[in-house]
Formats: C-alpha cells, sequence, structure tokens
C-alpha cells in the first residue's frame, strides 16, 4: 500500500463509531518506520485536538508489594518467595503524599498488590484524610475487590480506579492468571464505572500467544467501555516467573497500540507507561509523547522500598527521584512543544468537546 492509502485506512478509523477489525490491524502490522510514524504522527495531532499539548503528571506510591495472586508474568506474584516485601503505615503513606504535593502535583495515585490485609475501612480513613488536608486527586489501583470495597472509597473521596484488563481475551487472560478470571475482572471495571470512578484500563503487549488481533480486539474493547485512561505497555517478564524466559514485549508494536488507542479513543489519558520507558528509555518515552501519550506517573514510593516493587525487573524510576523525573519530563516538554501541567487532569470528556481534528 502507498502512503495514501494508510492515510485513508486512518482516517476511516478515526472516523468510525466501531471501527472495522481489518483496518485496525492492518495499522498495528505497519513494518516501515515511516508508515509507521504517519500512522504515529496522525494521533499526535488527535491527541492534541482532543486533550491538548499538556502532560499531565500524576504522583504514584506504591504502598504494598504483597500479592494474594499468581500471575504469570508479575513479580509481585506470590510465588515468588525471593521478593522481600513491605507494607507502607498509614504515615509512610502520608509523608509520601506530604512530597508528592510539594511538587505541586494534583493526583496521587496509590497502588498496590492485592494484599489480604488491605482493611477497607482504614483505606477509607485514609483517602478523608488525604481529601481533607489536600486539594488533589486520589487514584486508586489496588486491584479486584467487592462492589462495597469500591463504594466505600467512592464515598470516602476517591476519585478515579485504575484496573487493567490486561487482555481482552478471556481463553489468554485464564492461562496468565490462575486462579483469576475475566468475568469478574469485567465486574469490578463495570461496578467502578456504576460507582462514577473516573476508570482506567488498559493492555499488555507481547503476551505468549497472544495475536495482533488480540490487541485489536482489545482496542475496540477500550471504545465500546469508554475508559477514562488507558495503560499499554509492554510485556517485560520478571525472572521469578512462569514466563521468565518469554522475549519481552515489543516497543514497535506497543506504540503502534497506543497510537491506534489515541486515534480510536480520542480524548481518554494515556501514559507513556513506564514499562516501556524501562524497556526502551528516554527515547521510548518522547516516542511514546509524539504517539498519543499525554500522562507521565512519577513514582514517589520511599527511594529505599520502591525497587522492592519489582513487577518487572530494572524499572526505571528506582533510579532516579520524582524531581529527576519532572526535571527531565520538562526538558522533554520544551523540546518537543508541550508544557507539563500540574493539575488534576480529570478525565477530558468531563470537558468541553475539543476542535475537530483539522
Ligand atoms: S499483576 Fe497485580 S494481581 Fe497479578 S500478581 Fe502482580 S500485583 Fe498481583
Amino acid at each position: 500500500m502507498n502512503r495514501n492509502q494508510i492515510q485513508s485506512v486512518i482516517e476511516r478509523v478515526y472516523a468510525a463509531d466501531e471501527p472495522g477489525i481489518d483496518d485496525l490491524l492492518f495499522l498495528l502490522e505497519l513494518k516501515k518506520p515511516r508508515d509507521i510514524q504517519t500512522l504515529c504522527g496522525f494521533a499526535d495531532r488527535v491527541r492534541k485536538n482532543f486533550a491538548g499539548d499538556e502532560i499531565l503528571l500524576r504522583g504514584i506510591i506504591e504502598f504494598s508489594s504483597y500479592c494474594r495472586n499468581t500471575c504469570n508474568y508479575c513479580g509481585l506474584n506470590k510465588n515468588n518467595k525471593q521478593l522481600e516485601r513491605y507494607r507502607l503505615s498509614r504515615e509512610q503513606i502520608l509523608d509520601c503524599v506530604k512530597t508528592l504535593t510539594n511538587t505541586g502535583i494534583k493526583t496521587v495515585v496509590l497502588q498496590s498488590g492485592e494484599d489480604d490485609q488491605l482493611d477497607a475501612n482504614e483505606l477509607a480513613e485514609l483517602i478523608t484524610d488525604i481529601k481533607n488536608r489536600y486539594d488533589i486527586a486520589v487514584t486508586l489501583s489496588v486491584g479486584e475487590c467487592s462492589r462495597a470495597a469500591y463504594e466505600l472509597w467512592k464515598q470516602a473521596g476517591a476519585d478515579r480506579y485504575l484496573l487493567k484488563i490486561e487482555t481482552s481475551n478471556w481463553l489468554l487472560y485464564r492461562k496468565l492468571h490462575p486462579g483469576m478470571s475475566h468475568e469478574n475482572r469485567l465486574r469490578c471495571l463495570l461496578d467502578l464505572k456504576e460507582l462514577g470512578y473516573q476508570t482506567g484500563c488498559g493492555c499488555i503487549v507481547g503476551l505468549p500467544g497472544q495475536s495482533t488481533k488480540d490487541l485489536a480486539e482489545d482496542i475496540l474493547f477500550f471504545k465500546r467501555l469508554s475508559f477514562d485512561m488507558l495503560g499499554i505497555g509492554p510485556l517485560l517478564p520478571h525472572q521469578n516467573t512462569p514466563l521468565a524466559n518469554q522475549p519481552h514485549g515489543d516497543i514497535e508494536l506497543t506504540l503502534k497500540t497506543l497510537a491506534v488507542t489515541r486515534i480510536v479513543t480520542k480524548r481518554a489519558h494515556l501514559p507513556a507507561n513506564t514499562a516501556l520507558q524501562t524497556a526502551g528509555g528516554e527515547a521510548a518515552l518522547r516516542r511514546a509523547l509524539c504517539s498519543g501519550a499525554n500522562v507521565v506517573m512519577p513514582n514517589f514510593t520511599e527511594p529505599s522500598l520502591k525497587k522492592l516493587y519489582e513487577i518487572y525487573p530494572n524499572k526505571i524510576c528506582i533510579f532516579e527521584s520524582p524531581q529527576q523525573v519532572i526535571v527531565n519530563i520538562n526538558s522533554i516538554a520544551i523540546n518537543i512543544g508541550r508544557v507539563v501541567q500540574l493539575s488534576r487532569g480529570d478525565a477530558v470528556k468531563t470537558k468541553e468537546p475539543a476542535a475537530i481534528l483539522a
């Protein structure tokens, strides 16, 4: 296909209420750097028109590395007996939140494994405490929980929730997540949306047994459920897991998935994922920001502990402070004609519609 034909597929996907799976597949399978650039450049313009030029910062605090689950790729899975575990006290979490707010960032993401000792009432009290002390948005990412717990935390003041589907292919999901079910994952996502959370989802690129068609289906799933945030990153298998010998997810395919997701979903907040930065360094971060991404998440976990939150090895944030990340993002933003924004950065769909793509 020549460039005009590629452009016309991109425009068809952009304009469609429900893009055709063959068109999505075609874009995800582009191989030539020039064609991939055409795709990413279009996604960048969609990002500009629907989400603006701001790069939003969300500060993440990983407050417990305990997890009851055994996801086949994740270093936090409970069968990884070599990992030293930690659980932050309420005071330690509040200290991290204070450091975060001192930078001016207006969103805290409280993340953990699925910790059996998580007390729903204690988390609710913590959320209320944070909301009383600071004018910031609270995002939770603590996994699959009961609707009652989600409701309690929403009433306590939580604004957003992140729960990636990882893959919308339920057979593949079952294979990679022993003891978990796609049905419950979906139930959680629907509960979160019904309860009024700004809800984030996402997928992993490069899972063993995953086809490009699966990724196209993931994108259609994101569109149908109209998520507010979507995290897309490459598989980085941990050495102490059943997937230890699997290759990393492909950076080019991850960037294409990000770009097509932007073109299809238009307004969703898309982070330049930490796994992508770990796999591809600063170059991948820049490319993600120029392929539809508009969010970066500096890590405010206590420095001595963040290396223990080892979902995958060599996480990039271990080696730099969040303050350094912010300085770095600022200089990248200037370089690519963007601006770092410290505000809450709520779901774009709650704002006035943006201009139609020129
Ligand atoms: S991916 Fe999440 S739920 Fe699965 S083992 Fe890791 S921390 Fe636990």
